[in-house]
């Protein structure tokens, strides 16, 4: 691809996923194949917006992920800007983007924008998505209103926060949105609108420690607590529960919860999609003012998997006792 010199640059790392993805045969399903020079041929106008240095790091299906290969792209995109790149892309698959959206989020020191992207159809699709959503990521990136915003993830034209962001549709195009928030702005006309201020951010500390788990169960209707029974000889670190309505469990639950929360965090988030855990209006056992007088913390609005990444990374960095700061 010819670039001007003078073009901004802009760091582009593939990890695979549907955009990456095509069928080796024609009756086959489609896998991670596109390598990252390829994915650049299919957005001819990269060429005229900046100097691009795309790598490919992964050629994976994103369910497959690690925290350990998070942390390896976080040092890629760090050194990109520390050698003059003006934004990163990152690009995934979507199964888990919201995930690694917000463990980006949390550790990202840059003023510069780390965005990430994907595609809900496959790169051999008669209407790909996935080279828009490349060229609105790097749009978005060089924008110099996507400065301090930390890492913001452009699907389908939208742009969204790592906070709120979920994928909450299983193929369509406009798989992802951010529920009871919006996305913080859009790509229209070749530029970002932004309709939400940016908040004040500040990163956490890589952690030292990567070898810890934390668990994440769903209460259910009858639930049984065999799993529950077995987390703290398992040696989990830390247990997220993605509770009943505004964040509550059944009796058996809160009983083993309140004994589980002697030795290691537990936070109950709510299973419903949308709204924030309640903190003083429900007095049943398992109920809110219950789980809390029992030494659970209360999610608030975050969703379980996100309240899992920022226990993960605070344990890892023996901050465990601010989490409640983080929710
Ligand atoms: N369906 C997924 C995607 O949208 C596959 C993956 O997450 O890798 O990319």
């Amino acid at each position: 691809m010819t670039q001007a010199p003078s073009l901004p640059r802009l760091a582009i790392g593939a990890l695979g996923g549907t955009l990456s993805m095509k069928a080796s045969q024609p009756d086959a399903g489609v896998t991670p194949a596109v390598d990252a020079q390829a994915m650049l041929q299919a957005v001819p106008p990269l060429a005229d917006l900046a100097q691009v240095h795309a790598q490919t790091l992964h050629l994976i299906p994103s369910a497959s992920l690690t925290f350990a290969q998070l942390l390896d792209v976080l040092h890629w995109a760090d050194a990109q800007v520390q050698a003059g790149a003006q934004g990163v892309v990152i690009t995934q698959g979507t199964d888990t983007l919201e995930e690694s959206a917000w463990f980006l989020d949390l550790l990202w020191p840059h003023d510069a924008p780390l965005i990430v992207t994907g595609a809900m159809r496959p790169a051999s699709h008669v209407s790909a998505d996935g080279p828009g959503n490349l060229l609105n990521a790097a749009i978005t990136a060089l924008d110099p209103a996507s400065r301090r915003r930390g890492v913001l993830v452009v699907m389908n034209e939208d742009v969204h926060g790592a906070r709120h962001v979920r994928k909450t549709h299983a193929l369509a195009i406009h798989a992802f949105t951010s529920p009871g928030y919006g996305a913080v702005g859009s790509v229209v006309e070749g530029q970002v609108r932004y309709r939400q201020a940016l908040q004040v951010r500040q990163a956490l500390p890589v952690p030292v420690r990567t070898d810890h788990k934390v668990a994440l169960l769903e209460a259910t209707l009858d639930g049984d607590t065999l799993l529950l029974d077995q987390i703290v000889g398992l040696g989990y670190a830390g247990l997220v529960v993605n509770g009943f309505g505004a964040g509550h469990v059944s009796q058996d639950w809160a009983v083993r919860l309140g004994e589980i929360a002697e030795v290691m965090p537990v936070v109950v988030a709510t299973r419903t999609g949308e709204g924030a855990t309640a903190r003083g209006s429900y007095g049943f056992v398992g109920g809110e003012i219950d789980l809390q007088a029992r030494g659970v913390l209360m999610a608030g609005e975050l969703d379980a998997r996100k309240v899992r990444i920022v226990m993960w990374l605070l344990i890892g960095s023996g901050m465990q006792a601010s989490l409640q700061n983080h929710l």
